[in-house]
């Protein structure tokens, strides 16, 4: 229970008008992209503070109260990681929403949490660069959250995940101090690299409020084909081609199995790029910096590719316009579980090797326990994550059992639960699936050390 005390000590830290109780508390702050707080349940409060400042005491204040806090960005992740837990203060990041800098020589943008990825992305391509994190939350997300979950999405095969384009970091900690830790450069071993304490916590060490991001020259071509396989064996050793011969161009390697480009062609509602006939599907890009050569280099390679039958059939974008409904069945995903009803959707990642006999035998599991669902599967191959979406679950009891064949098959494989999307409350019951108890206790040593009293996100993660 919340004396009014503390709700007007919040009030007087960030103002009357930027804190939120009860019923008015807007329904975006009470949910993310995969799950709602439970009905009847409610947060104290919501509060959004302007900076760092703010925030600190905000800390302080429900440090002494005895009061969780959720940080909340976005509110586009997948894991529940930020849904707000019952009588605790939700902090909304989206007033720290300026752009502060952009440093030429040293490439690099310094930015608020709030700010949303598209717009980073925009104000780096005005100044010739390119910041080079790319998914289809873009719009929404934050680029506080991104860091907060280590995001990685479609470009990480050539630029990393987010921990790879964050070089400084400012968070306050649970008891109210601020870190300010905005490095610029590439190498700084001046003892722990702190970034990566934060990068990826999901808001359990430490609330984000100021990055350094790490800038890419702007690519000056782009050359992307859509492609058809025999067997997954072929999708394999193209790769292996196309990371020789492409090398740092290669940007993109996206791969779909048949149930998906049957029901992404199916949506798209046009002429798909190649009829429905393969056993695997992959959208190849490369970004290079030669405009008048790459197009033709990446012509010969696919030539040479489909010569030694290695793609079955492929088609190379002549356009912009082509190149975008190649990108539109790849990004079909999203609509995938839409008024479907009881959608499931898994993360993972295995070794890229595994992962042919990894979906196989996924599929495999599922149909002997449940024949009617027809698993939805595509990833980014290179980097070993797959995702299984699954568009109408039988009902809320046969989720546990999903989750247990999808899971259990990955922690047989040796794989990860997951990826991209983390662990949240979502994932949670499945961390020890991929970790060693002594992983995870080396992960609540760090936590209770940072957070003593335990609130911040408490229960998220483990
Ligand atoms: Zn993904």
């Amino acid at each position: 229970v919340t004396s009014n005390e503390t709700i007007a000590a919040l009030r007087r830290i960030v103002g009357d008008r930027h804190v939120t109780t009860g019923a008015d508390i807007a329904p975006g702050h009470l949910a993310d992209a995969r799950m709602a707080m439970p009905e009847g349940e409610a947060p104290a409060a919501l509060v959004c503070p302007a900076n760092a400042a703010e925030i600190s005491a905000v800390l302080k204040l429900c440090r002494s109260a005895g009061l969780a806090v959720v940080p909340q960005g976005g509110m586009t992740g997948l894991a529940g990681g930020a849904v707000p837990l019952p009588g605790s203060v939700a902090v909304a990041l989206g007033r720290l929403s300026r752009i502060e800098e952009i440093d030429t020589a040293a490439a690099t943008m310094t930015v608020e949490a709030g700010v949303p990825l598209e717009i980073v992305q925009r104000v780096a391509d005005d100044a010739g660069f390119l910041f080079a994190l790319d998914l289809g939350a873009r719009g929404s997300c934050h680029i506080g959250g991104v860091t907060a979950t280590n995001a990685g999405g479609n470009r990480v095969l050539r630029f990393g995940m987010m921990r790879d384009l964050v070089l400084g970091i400012e968070v306050v900690l649970a008891d109210g101090t601020i870190v300010t830790s905005l490095n610029k450069m590439m190498k700084n071993n001046a003892g722990y690299d702190l970034k990566h304490l934060f990068i990826g916590s999901e808001g359990t060490l430490g609330i984000v409020t100021r990055l350094v991001l790490r800038l890419h020259p702007k690519p000056r071509s782009v050359a992307t084909a859509f492609c058809g396989f025999a067997k997954f064996d072929d999708v394999l050793a193209f790769l292996g081609r196309a990371r020789a011969e492409l090398g740092g161009t290669l940007a993109t390697f996206e791969v779909m199995w048949p149930e998906f480009y049957r029901i992404a062609i199916e949506e798209a509602g046009r002429r798909p790029p190649l009829p429905p006939a393969f056993a695997c599907y992959v959208l190849i890009e490369m970004m290079g910096t030669d405009s008048a050569r790459d197009p033709e280099k990446f012509a010969a390679f696919m030539e040479q590719s489909l010569d030694d039958r290695l793609i079955a059939d492929a088609v190379v974008a002549g356009s912009e316009v082509q190149r975008g409904a190649f990108w539109h069945i790849r990004d079909a995903s999203s609509e995938f579980s839409r008024g479907q009803g009881i959608p499931a959707g898994f993360d993972v990642s295995v070794p890229v090797g595994d992962i042919g006999r990894f979906v196989e035998d996924v599929a495999a599991r599922l149909a002997a326990a449940f024949p009617d669902l027809r698993p939805v599967i595509f990833g980014h191959l290179a980097d070993g994550n797959i995702h299984v979406e699954i568009r109408r679950i039988p009902d809320e009891r046969a989720r546990h059992d999903i989750e247990e064949i999808v899971y259990g098959a990955t922690r047989d494989w040796g794989g990860s639960v997951s990826a991209e999307h983390g662990i949240g409350l979502v994932k949670k019951p499945y961390l020890a699936y991929s970790r060693t108890p002594e992983e995870i206790a080396l992960m609540r040593t760090l936590k209770t050390a940072l957070d003593p009293d335990n609130i911040l996100n408490p229960g998220k993660i483990f």
